[in-house]
């Protein structure tokens, strides 16, 4: 029979047979009864003071004849392996379905899309990765930004220069599965299919998205970038097509709207043709940067320099107190560095990003405080959209701190505690095109004042962080989308745009790499399933 066992722990310097070993010791069985041995998760323990010791799940196949001592949540009856979601190939729309946005969820709903013979047309209205990459270079060296391809825009989407956590919380866990398996075959770390928390980072999102984007084109579809949707034809209700950049038309009558929460000139465009949005609530606050080696001994103590360890991670959450708001760390990037990001001119926004190794010096992570659709004020012309406003009153401030160059605008934490402008640097920071300013004065009063009492307690939980330590940069605006685009849950399109699927981060319904493509996948899936030609 074979079985999953769950919480085996071994130590940190762990081969294989100490898997057996340890698994044959659970079972009360000789190794010989053991076989086909999987390794299915590792996460690690670093609870206590006692040395960190990897913990794992496997499956394995008993050949024992004596009943294994079944536990709940320990010992198990393996569950049969799912079944791959069916790619039933339906007749073929007579218009080819367009998708748009080759991020996350739209580079998962083309291939789905490929794959099942629907040949879909894929435009990106920013540059492919080579070109992109080299593009947000000269904007992080010089501060020259392109509107169209930037850190937000362009082959990948906003998860190209990215942390590349790879976190979900999905309870389709074999549509995760199936994701991870086809990463992996487009050149990921085969550990993402095992790690408890899975990182890719943003150099192996560099090649990783451009075989992910070979493969539609292998199956017949077609991606164009430098390619944007700018305006929409629509008929008694029903897509007919839209108007691209550079005056191309397309027709079709189902559009995979995939845009991404930082493209708001398409929000104003669906707002226009009365499709229905809604404001939703997000949160808004800094970037606390702290250096790796501390955030290490925080959280493995004695044993933090361990080869086998890697930069610590950590998570922060205060729930709302009598005078403040709820606030948690957002994003951690241990190992990373924090960046500038744009997408407009004139405005300005932090994130953090790192690469395969997470071996920077610093480690950062968003210090977030919720806001909802009572802090963000009224927008005359579409009230949905008064979160977009919100948000560009942070981000035209933290731009002319910045010096109107796209540096960001950075701050001491003491001196952000004392709401006074810092007048220099720390020499070492991960983010060398950074000015002295006072981020105060860049965040809304409710979300200042939060911060500035709650933090010190927080930061306390990382054991050894001293305030010194602790630089902050601002402003952290673009944690999830400010708008939603209303669907109709049974057939995932909107109810005022038939033909219309909005998915991904745009659409206000997920959040993050894996849940964006997630929702590329099913709504792509639903369609085809759906049938309609
Ligand atoms: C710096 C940073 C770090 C992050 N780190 C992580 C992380 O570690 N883990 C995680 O899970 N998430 C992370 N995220 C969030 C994650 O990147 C997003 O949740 C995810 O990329 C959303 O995917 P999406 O496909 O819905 O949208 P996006 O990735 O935003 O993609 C939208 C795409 O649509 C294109 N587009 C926009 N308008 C048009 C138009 N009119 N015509 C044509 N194309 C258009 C854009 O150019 C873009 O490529 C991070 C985000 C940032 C910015």
């Amino acid at each position: 029979m074979r079985l999953r066992l769950h919480q085996i722990k071994v130590r940190l310097e762990y081969e294989k047979p100490d898997i057996t070993a340890a698994v044959a010791k659970i079972l009360g069985c000789p190794e010989s009864e053991l076989a086909r041995l999987t390794l299915l998760r590792r996460s690690i323990d670093a609870r206590g003071h006692a040395k960190p010791r990897f913990v794992l799940s496997v499956d394995v196949d008993y050949l024992g004849d004596a009943e294994p001592p079944f536990a709940p949540g320990r010992v198990v009856l393996a569950p049969q392996e799912p079944t791959p979601l069916s790619r039933a190939t339906v007749s073929r729309p007579r218009r080819r379905p367009v998708v748009v946005g080759a991020g996350p969820a739209g580079l998962l709903a083309a291939l789905t899309l490929a794959e099942a013979g629907w040949k879909p047309l894929l435009i990106e209205r920013g540059a492919d990765v080579r070109v992109r990459r080299h593009q947000v270079e000269t904007f992080w060296q010089e501060g020259a930004l392109d509107p169209e391809s930037n850190v937000l825009y362009g082959e990948g989407g906003a998860g190209l220069f990215s942390d590349g956590k790879l976190t979900s919380r999905s309870k389709d866990r074999g549509a995760v599965r199936q994701l991870y398996e086809l990463l992996v075959a487009c050149g990921a770390s085969s550990d993402i299919l095992i790690d408890a928390e899975p990182h890719l980072g943003s150099d192996a999102l560099s090649h990783i998205i451009p075989a992910l984007r070979e493969r539609i084109g292998e199956l017949d579809g077609e991606v164009r970038f430098h390619s944007a949707l700018e305006a929409l034809y629509i008929e008694k209700g029903a897509l007919r097509g839209f108007r691209l950049s550079g005056e191309t038309e397309v027709e079709t009558d189902r559009c995979f709207l995939a845009t991404g929460h930082s493209a708001r000139d398409i929000y104003a465009v669906l707002a226009e043709n009365g499709v229905s949005l809604a404001a939703k609530p997000f949160a808004v606050g800094i970037r606390a940067e702290m250096p790796q080696s501390r955030l290490n001994v925080a959280q493995y103590g004695h044993w933090a320099t361990h080869p086998k360890l890697r930069a610590a991670s950590f998570k922060l959450t205060r729930k709302p107190g009598k005078t403040t708001r709820a606030c948690y760390s957002f994003c951690t990037c241990p190992g990373g560095t924090v960046m500038a990001c744009a997408s407009s001119a004139g405005q300005l926004t932090t994130n953090g990003m790192s690469y395969s190794g997470r071996s920077k010096p610093f480690g950062n992570a968003a210090m977030l405080v919720p806001v909802g659709p009572d802090d963000f004020g009224s927008s005359d012309a579409h009230p949905p959209l008064a979160g977009i406003a919100y948000q560009e009153t942070m981000e035209r401030a933290a731009f002319a701190a910045g010096g109107n160059d796209y540096s960001l605008p950075a701050q001491a934490f003491g001196d952000f505690l004392r709401s006074r402008p810092s007048t220099q640097l720390p020499d070492a920071r991960s983010c060398t095109r950074a000015v002295p300013a006072n981020l105060i004065e860049l965040l809304p009063e409710e979300v200042a004042d939060t911060l500035q009492r709650v933090l010190p307690r927080m930061l306390k939980e990382l054991n050894g962080i001293r305030p010194e330590d602790v630089l902050l940069y601002g402003v952290e605006t673009r944690s999830s989308s400010p708008v939603r685009i209303v669907r109709d849950p049974s057939t995932r399109q909107s109810p005022s745009l038939r033909g219309l699927y909005p998915i991904g981060e745009g659409s206000g319904y997920t959040g993050g790499i894996v849940s964006s493509a997630l929702d590329g996948m099913a709504s792509a899936t639903h369609a085809i399933t759906e049938g309609v030609a």
